[in-house]
Order: structure tokens, then sequence, then C-alpha cells
């Protein structure tokens, strides 16, 4: 953790597979909104958390709000 988080942003994506939220582990079904970490450099191989809209809201935005 660190090194990278001044160039993380989260990027509102649609379920093509299957997946899981890595907060609350609830099942993101396919064609649902789900928000995956990227990197702003994309050269940099870096493999973000992926979080149900849920999770992004409750923990995502709310902490950045009271930062
Ligand atoms: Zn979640």
């Amino acid at each position: 953790m660190g090194q990278y988080d001044s160039m993380k942003f989260w990027k509102q994506t649609i379920a093509r597979t299957f997946k899981v939220c890595q907060m609350c582990n609830r099942p993101i079904n396919i064609g649902g909104v789900y928000y995956r970490e990227r990197l702003t450099d994309p050269k940099i191989n870096f493999i973000g958390k992926k979080v149900c809209s849920d999770c992004y809201k409750d923990q995502i935005i709310n902490k950045s709000i009271r930062k």
C-alpha cells in the first residue's frame, strides 16, 4: 500500500463476467455496475480492488469526503 496512492482512481464498470465484491463479498451479477480501482498510468501493472456500488458509495465516497 502507499506508493501508487496519488495515481489511483475509481472507474465505474459494467460487469461482463460474474464477480464478487472484495469489501462485502456479495456477488456482482453480469450486467451490474461495479467500481474498479485503476491507476492513471496504464503502463504500471496494477491489480486494483473491485467493489460493488454500495461499498463504493458507503466506503469510498464517504471516506474521501471526511478527509
Ligand atoms: Zn460490496
